[in-house]
């Protein structure tokens, strides 16, 4: 069995052709953990999960930027922002427990919105908290706060999390193998030294596999879907010298520990 522990199955992208990438992940024995990053997708990540359920299992969250309403004039996110109240939506999360397998997207984005940091650590800090109340991975993202991210977690002794493409330091890298969580890794190790560099310097009992899909296409590809998690093991097998079936089976179980149990 794969996994990819992170994608967004309701994106836009995604949504025209899910049938078909749902039966590539059935033909293939792909699971993915499909995360909300507001109120709108997590109500859709729930939906999907019901229609696909031998496939799809659920993370809800709320991410960063959506948070705290910042816009994103980019145009590369084709989100749409929505006016909601955080409690309400954590209290919505946590009603949900007994569907969901972890609490994700969540995390801090300082790319973004560099003066609000506060505000959005506040918010990470309640999050942490839920998912202690419910006792529930955390999958996180840190773009540009991965040490404020890191020591947050750690001030709450939180002992269930993945840092979700983490684009941090290797002293961090290594703090996070030694706080006992995961790294995911994305199908675009396959070009990025970083990424080679996570996974040749932490075990493999610390590491997941992820596509952030409909992000971070490995190249050629331009849309990313959960089947790629393959691309991964692969580069994985490759770097730590040992087959692709023993990649598939320990990743496997790191899945099962930190998210079935
Ligand atoms: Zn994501």
């Amino acid at each position: 069995m794969l996994v990819d522990v992170h994608c967004h199955l309701e994106h836009e992208w995604l949504k025209p052709n899910l049938d078909k990438i749902i039966k590539k992940c059935r033909e293939n024995q792909v699971i993915a953990i499909t995360s909300g990053v507001n109120p709108g997708t997590n109500r859709e990540a729930l939906e999907i999960a019901k229609k696909y359920p031998d496939v799809v299992k659920v993370s809800l969250g709320l991410y960063p930027i959506d948070a705290l309403e910042a816009e994103i004039n980019t145009g590369e996110f084709p989100r749409i922002l929505e006016k909601f109240n955080i409690d309400d939506e954590l209290k919505f999360i946590e009603s949900k427990k007994d569907e969901i397998v972890a609490i994700g997207e969540v995390g801090v984005d300082f790319h973004w919105t560099q003066d609000r940091k506060e505000e959005q650590l506040k918010t990470f800090e309640k999050v942490i908290q839920l998912a202690q109340r419910i006792n529930k991975p955390l999958v996180v993202h840190s773009r540009k706060g991965e040490k404020e991210a890191v020591e947050l977690l750690e001030s709450f002794n939180v002992k269930k999390v993945v840092m979700h493409c983490f684009n941090g330091n290797f002293k961090l890298v290594k703090r996070i193998e030694d706080n006992g969580w995961y790294l995911s890794i994305p199908p675009i190790i396959i070009r990025n030294l970083h990424f080679q560099g996570v996974v040749n310097l932490v075990s493999i009992n610390n590491l997941l596999t992820e596509t952030d899909s409909p992000y971070l296409a490995p190249p050629p590809l331009k849309i990313n879907e959960p089947c790629n998690v393959i691309k991964t093991i692969e580069k994985i097998a490759e770097l730590k010298n040992m087959n692709i079936e023993e990649v598939k089976k320990n990743i496997y179980m790191n899945y099962q520990n930190l998210f079935l149990k």
